[in-house]
Parts: structure tokens; C-alpha cells; sequence
């Protein structure tokens, strides 16, 4: 079968062919019906994982149950399921509660999940380890919500960390509106009653913003960005500020804007630093770098979209054009989440 490859730190992702995986006890072949093209691939092949032995790329999966390994039972074939991305222990504290995401027994060099340091879901078919890991799509196409696994799971995660904040006459800001922030922002509208603030460097994508709810779009290009929100928000400044990029000029501009007891949340991996000396970061903010998010929490994304509340804006590209899908992604040229179908 065509997999999407990782080959080494540095070096572009390869379509090879890989020979079809055969289920063991307890693990489940997936017949892929679709895998997000997530910016966090890009990091995986820029910068590694510190995992060096190649592996197929893709951690936004969802397809069909296509063989059982032995002993697994609550699934049967053809039942259309998303794969729950982070891959724990399953029996810590953490993974107890479906917060796989936190395992504690994560080691260096162990892999996160499928995709992400083992096969993942750019190929024809991948073996997800337990049963466990799959969730139910219901009436959902796998290559539609293949990307809310980790596009919307991620922001869905930071989201329901900062809800209690949210009353109505708040102000939330959303910067960055690609595959996890045009998730975020629909999010936000059916789970709060907060003011909707959503910031990018592309017309586009704040054209998406708007059309999605967001009460103001800011182009953060533009040097009065922090300016104009401020004006918005008023002396409280914003309540919540959910940063999907992480890039020093998007942290930089998180500080500026975010008010006191608060929460200044960075879920995109760009590397920005974040000064702690009260020189910053006003009082009483809660500055957190979540981290994916838990299976319950999947559950309640997919039972989202399944109510039609939300839905991932998605266009679809055959496995060979991979790699130029992730240039397409380097460039910012994608909208929404680009999704791999084999
Ligand atoms: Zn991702
Ligand atoms: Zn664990």
C-alpha cells in the first residue's frame, strides 16, 4: 500500500509503498477514509521528535474498521470511527480519566501516537494498538472529521479549561485562524456567550473568521492590532486569549491584550517566549500550554459536529500530492484543514 513517510529530520515527507499491516491480539486495522494535514507535521519534519527510524506521518485519522486483531470486541468491520490521537499507557492516573494526552508513563524517544513517531493514518490502512483508542463518527464521513481529532479536540481542550471565565459580557480572542482557530471560533460560539474576537495576518482567514461568528476580526499584521482590540474590550481587556499559532509576534501580542485574572492559553507549537516577571503578564493570569486533549473529550467534539454545530472547513487531496500539500501549508496557503484521502 502508498504511505506518506517520514524519513529523517530535515528531509521532505516520501510516498513509498509499505506492505498492508496484518491486526495482532488486541489491535485494530483502520481502512483510512481520511488524515488531516496538521501544521504540527511540519515541526515533526523540520525539527523531529527525537525519533529518528521512519514512520508513516498522519495523527488526524478516521476511516473503517477493517480487520480485528484477537480479543477485541466492542467493534466490528466497517464501522466508521475516528482514531483518538494521543497514545498513553492507559492505566496511570491520567490516561484513567481519558487524559491520554498527560500519560505519565510517556517517555524521550517513546512515540506520542500514531503519526507522531509511529504509522500513522497517511496510507491506505493503519493498526491503531487497542481498541480503546477508536471513538464511534456516527453519521459523520471519515473524510470530513478525520481533522476534528486534533483540530478541534485541541482548541475544544483549551476551551473547556477557561469556560468558567467565559460569562457573557466577556471578551475572547482567538489568534490565528487556520485548521485549529477556524475550529476554535465555532467552538467558542456554541459552548459561551463571550464576545468573539478573532485575529490573523490574512484577509482570508478573517473573512472565514467572520462568516464563522466572530464578532471582530483584527489583522494582526497591522502595528495598531493590540490598539483596536484593546478599544473593543474595553479597561477589562480580553478574558481569555487562545493563541493557536505561538509565534513570538502572536505571544507578544497575547500579553498586550489579555487582562487580569484571566487565562492566556498557547496552543500552537511556534516557539514564542513568554516573559514571567510580572513585567508581561498581568495579575492573576493563568498562562498554560495545553496539549491535544482527552477521549471523553472526542466524544463530545464529535457529538458537536454530528448535531451540525460545528464542522472542520476541509479540502481533500490525493495521498501522492502530499507533499505538496505540506509546502501549500508552509506557505499559509491552506484554508481550514487540508485532509489526505487514500
Ligand atoms: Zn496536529
Ligand atoms: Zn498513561
Amino acid at each position: 500500500m502508498k504511505a506518506v513517510r517520514f524519513v529523517g529530520v530535515g528531509k521532505p515527507a516520501e510516498v513509498v509503498d509499505i506492505p498492508k499491516p496484518e491486526p495482532k491480539a488486541g489491535e485494530v486495522l483502520v481502512k483510512i477514509g481520511g488524515a488531516g494535514v496538521c501544521h504540527s507535521d511540519l515541526h515533526v519534519l523540520q525539527r523531529g521528535i527525537g525519533i529518528d527510524r521512519p514512520f508513516t506521518l498522519g495523527h488526524e485519522n478516521a476511516g473503517w474498521v477493517a480487520a480485528l486483531g484477537s480479543g477485541v470486541k466492542n467493534w466490528k468491520e466497517g464501522d466508521a470511527v475516528a482514531v483518538y490521537g494521543p497514545w498513553g499507557c492507559g492505566y496511570c492516573h491520567a490516561c484513567t480519566q481519558s487524559f491520554e494526552n498527560y500519560c505519565e508513563n510517556w517517555k524521550p524517544g517513546k512515540a506520542y501516537g500514531g503519526g507522531l513517531g509511529t504509522d500513522g493514518g497517511m496510507a491506505e490502512y493503519m493498526i491503531v494498538p487497542s481498541e480503546r483508542l477508536l471513538v464511534s463518527l456516527g453519521k459523520l464521513n471519515p473524510k470530513d472529521a478525520a481533522p476534528l481529532s486534533d483540530a478541534a479536540l485541541t482548541p475544544y481542550h483549551a476551551i473547556k479549561r477557561a469556560l468558567p471565565l467565559l460569562t457573557p459580557e466577556t471578551t475572547v480572542v482567538v489568534l490565528g485562524v487556520g485548521g485549529l482557530g477556524h475550529m476554535a471560533v465555532q467552538l467558542l460560539k456554541c459552548l459561551s456567550s463571550a464576545r468573539l474576537v478573532a485575529g490573523d495576518v490574512d484577509e482570508a482567514k478573517l473573512a472565514m473568521a467572520k462568516k464563522l461568528g466572530a464578532d471582530l476580526t483584527v489583522n494582526t499584521k497591522n502595528p495598531d492590532a493590540a490598539e483596536k482590540i484593546n478599544q473593543f474590550t474595553g479597561p477589562r481587556k480580553a478574558t481569555f486569549v487562545l493563541d493557536c499559532v505561538g509565534v513570538q509576534p502572536t505571544v507578544t501580542l497575547a500579553t498586550q491584550i489579555v487582562g487580569m485574572n484571566s487565562q492566556l492559553t498557547v496552543a500552537g507549537l511556534g516557539g514564542g517566549k513568554i516573559i514571567m516577571d510580572g513585567s508581561e503578564v498581568p495579575f492573576g493570569c493563568m498562562v498554560s500550554t495545553p496539549y491535544w486533549g482527552s477521549r471523553a473529550e472526542l466524544i463530545e467534539v464529535l457529538a458537536l459536529a454530528e448535531s451540525g454545530k460545528i464542522h472542520a472547513e476541509v479540502t481533500h487531496y490525493k495521498l501522492e500530492d502530499t507533499p505538496s500539500v505540506y509546502h501549500k501549508l508552509d506557505e499559509g496557503m491552506i484554508r481550514g484543514r487540508a485532509v489526505i484521502v487514500p
